[in-house]
């Protein structure tokens, strides 16, 4: 079992208010306060120099109730079994939140995927299936892209995982190229999604995007393709920052050619010292990391990893809402204090579930064989965003409370009925 410290701590301490509003049963308090399984394996990987290295891997399926685990993986130095465990719970409660039939799990390697060649990084990603190959497969957990694992690491998983089964089985992972059975609008999901959700509360907001600045913590694959997708929708987004530094330009950025150059030169602080024309244009302004921060814009996108905003610097935020790109960048104590504050954080659980909502939809097509166009992916994704978001906004509204809170509320509802069908204690003592 996990240790119960840390991130998972401080992400089950939300729980306690959620069960005692819904008047939870002990089953469904029960079930959901630690994961179901915890598998951990060291993958071992011949390195080019010919040693051999050992890296730390987990896989944690939190839930099984609404159907079959879900949830990337991630690869970073920082991975541990409570990260993991902590975000497998907060894909338990995504799925639920949008209402697809799958339960939570995740997975991570702990490694600077950085420092290996690109042959070492295809041996360590094959070895995570050949790691975990007997507890995934697509009726028992199906993984993904997450921080560091694109669609080429996810194109090495798929082709490991049919080896060892013998056959395609396409449907075993999402976040795959296209060629091997991707679905299309993948790879922009989890920022257009994000998009999508904004979109519905400024809009009952009365506000409009032209009237709305945006910076942007975190310019990887969801915080690139939101910052893009905003700009194209009129929203000024006037600052962007990675782990190695910030930009920023009062009159608004243009991001794609912002990240060609990332791309090129692997930095965003270079962008101002380079001499292209793009960067004369866009008269651009370093920041440090934490200034982005404190910018004074309508909104702050978090985009990068967990814990950006603690009790130490929320104090100084002065962003008018905040949007959870990332998993649980916004840690609770810092939650209670931006709600004193009138800052309205747009959850996680919602903001970033365009990327689980569109996989569903490569598994579906992956099951069936038929493929859908990139324009039929964005309806259903609009479709169910505007349908699910507008549930969780509206409950805020009536009960008063944060969003946060309304869309945990949605998630155990339905958690909760799905257990309850499964009979819980009330099927003994209610008879
Ligand atoms: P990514 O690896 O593509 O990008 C992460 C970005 O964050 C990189 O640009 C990195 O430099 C930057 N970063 C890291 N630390 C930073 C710091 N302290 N300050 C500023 N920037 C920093 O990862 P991603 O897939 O875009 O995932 C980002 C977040 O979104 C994660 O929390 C992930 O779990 C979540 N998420 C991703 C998806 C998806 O489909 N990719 C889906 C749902 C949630």
């Amino acid at each position: 079992m996990v240790e119960k410290a840390g991130l998972l701590k401080d992400a089950q301490s939300r729980m306690v208010d959620i069960f005692d509003r819904l008047g939870a049963s002990s089953d469904v308090c029960r079930r959901l306060e630690q994961p179901r399984r915890v598998h951990q394996a060291a993958i071992l990987v011949r390195m080019d120099d010919g040693s051999l290295e050992a890296f730390p891997a987990w896989r944690v399926q939190y839930d099984a109730t609404r159907g079959p685990g879900k949830g990337g993986i991630r690869f970073h130095p920082n991975v541990n079994e409570d990260e993991v465990a902590t975000l497998a719970f907060w894909m338990t409660l995504k799925c639920a939140v949008v209402d697809l039939p799958f339960s939570g799990a995740k997975g991570g390697i702990q490694v600077d995927p950085k420092t290996l060649s690109l042959l070492e990084l295809e041996r360590l990603s094959r070895g995570y299936v050949r790691a975990f190959f007997d507890v995934l497969g697509p009726d028992r957990d199906i993984p993904a892209p997450d921080v560091n694992t694109n669609d080429v690491v996810i194109g090495w998983m798929a082709d490991e995982y049919s080896e060892i089964a013998r056959r395609q089985v396409p449907c075993a992972i999402t976040g795959k190229p296209l060629g091997v059975g991707g679905s299309l609008g993948r790879v922009a999901s989890t920022g257009r999604g994000a998009l999508e959700v904004l979109d519905i509360w400024i809009k009952r907001q009365g506000k409009r995007p032209e009237d709305m600045t945006i910076a942007v913590q975190g310019f990887g694959n969801a915080g690139y393709h939101f910052a893009q997708l905003a700009h194209e929708a009129g929203y000024r987004v006037v600052a962007l920052s990675d782990s190695g530094g910030a930009v920023f330009s009062e009159g608004g950025l243009d991001p794609t050619p912002i990240w060609r150059h990332k791309n090129e030169s692997r930095e965003l602080r270079s962008m101002v010292y380079c001499d292209s024309s793009v960067c004369e244009e866009a008269d651009m302004d370093v920041l440090e990391n934490d200034e982005l921060l404190a910018l004074d814009v309508d909104v702050l996108a978090l985009a990068a990893m967990e814990n950006a905003i603690t009790h130490d610097n929320v104090d100084r935020v002065r962003a008018g809402a905040i949007l959870e790109i990332a998993n649980g960048p916004v840690t609770s104590s810092a939650d209670q204090r931006l709600e004193e504050r009138g800052i309205t954080v747009i959850p996680d659980v919602l903001a970033n579930a365009g990327g689980v909502i569109v996989s569903h939809m490569e598994w579906v097509q992956n099951r069936t064989g038929d493929y859908w166009p990139e324009q039929v992916v964005n309806e259903r994704l609009a479709e169910r965003l505007v349908r699910e978001a507008n549930l969780c906004f509206d409950r805020a509204e009536k009960e008063d409370t944060s969003p946060r809170t309304a869309a945990y509320l949605q998630c155990v509802e339905r958690i909760a009925r799905a257990m309850e069908s499964r009979g819980t204690q009330s099927y003994f003592t209610d008879r």
